[in-house]
């Protein structure tokens, strides 16, 4: 059973492996420009360490105490090849203290008040934190983030906190698999990140988007993704996801 899970999720990320960087291509990049973030919230840590042995070095967790329990049970396979941790899920500020020691990208950053909380426990770990602002493009009630327009007014305040790099954006498609409305909405969000970076203090470089999941992370890098957020194409044949 074990050689079966291992060889199928081995299959899944050189197909994953081999999308991405044909749909690199396509946008005159190499996949190496391109982060794969492996989510594994949808399988128990055995499963996670197997994608971590077949190649798979960046995970992602959506909920932060599914995060701590995993970081700790999965173990790097090697000192010099350790695993990323990335939240991806909505981080609530008394979740942060824990959360930030284990994670080397935050792509949920969704309020100012979150990132002050983030700066300060980054000062407090004398480790400089890594995170992405979410953005709402698709306006959906349902999803967190800031809307398209909330961003550029708080750059003065985000500009001051020091403990805090804001390396880009993150995004999610509104759903329901129409991949045209999906496209418009990283189109959307790529240029939204580019009229910001025009007017973002020099502290704040924006050079990361991260969009795309399994069924669009393709068009997403078409539209300028440098990290997608992978989980049922990696998993798939291994369990069956949840939804
Ligand atoms: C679950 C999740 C993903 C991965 O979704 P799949 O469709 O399983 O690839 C990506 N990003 C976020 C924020 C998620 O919650």
């Amino acid at each position: 059973m074990t050689t079966e899970i291992n060889s199928q999720l081995r299959e899944n990320l050189a197909k994953v492996r081999a999308n991405i960087a044909a749909a690199a291509r396509r946008s005159g990049r190499q996949e190496s420009d391109i982060a794969l973030v492996g989510v594994t919230k949808t399988v128990e840590a055995k499963i996670a360490q197997m994608l971590v042995a077949a190649g798979c070095r960046d995970l992602g967790e959506s909920r932060p105490q599914e995060l701590w329990a995993k970081a700790t049970a999965i173990h790097d396979p090697s000192p010099e090849n350790a695993i990323r941790w990335h939240m991806i899920g909505h981080l609530q500020r008394n979740k942060v203290r824990r959360t930030l020691p284990l994670v080397s990208l935050i792509h949920s950053v969704d309020s100012l008040r979150l990132l002050e909380e983030i700066d300060r426990e980054a000062r407090t770990l004398e480790r400089p934190a890594a995170v992405l602002l979410e953005v709402n493009i698709s306006g959906d009630q349902t999803k967190h983030g800031f809307g398209p327009n909330e961003v550029e007014p708080q750059f003065s305040e985000m500009a001051k906190l020091e403990h805090v790099t804001i390396q880009g954006l993150m995004c999610m498609a509104s759903g329901e698999g129409d991949l045209v409305q999906a496209r418009r909405e990283f189109a959307t969000q790529r240029e939204l990140r580019d009229r910001l970076q025009r007017t973002a203090p020099p502290n704040i470089p924006l050079t990361e988007l991260s969009m795309g999941m399994s069924g669009d992370y393709e068009i997403a890098i078409d539209e300028g993704a440098t990290m997608v957020r992978v989980g049922s194409a990696l998993v798939e044949g291994v369990v069956r996801t949840a939804t």
